[in-house]
């Protein structure tokens, strides 16, 4: 399942990329201008709110690439049971197999 860690170091990567670009832009905070509704504002503000997005999903990738490290990857973080090969290949950073990711949802 190497494969699957390349996959996720790939997309982490991307992320990262991502993260500091838009770290950058939300380093200085505009000034509101005349009033609520300025441009520069609101995309600080979205800007800001796709960073914590991506942080949150970093994170995620982070600790699927520790579990499939330490060879854990591939067993369902709830029951243990392993995760069917066919679902990690669509889904590659789950972490559930089918039947508790349809608890999860439902
Ligand atoms: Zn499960």
């Amino acid at each position: 399942m190497s494969d699957r860690i390349e996959v996720l170091r790939h997309n982490l990567e991307e992320i990262e990329e991502q993260m500091s670009a838009l770290r950058d832009a939300v380093a200085v905070k505009p000034e509101y201008g005349m009033g609520k509704g300025d441009p520069a504002v609101t995309q600080w503000e979205f800007d800001r709110a796709m960073l914590e997005k991506l942080e949150t999903r970093a994170q995620k990738l982070q600790a699927t690439i520790a579990r499939l490290e330490s060879g854990q990857g591939n067993l369902c973080e709830r029951c243990g049971m392993p995760i069917h090969p066919d679902r990690l290949a669509v889904l590659p950073d789950t972490t559930l197999c089918v039947q508790c990711a349809k608890k999860e949802t439902s």
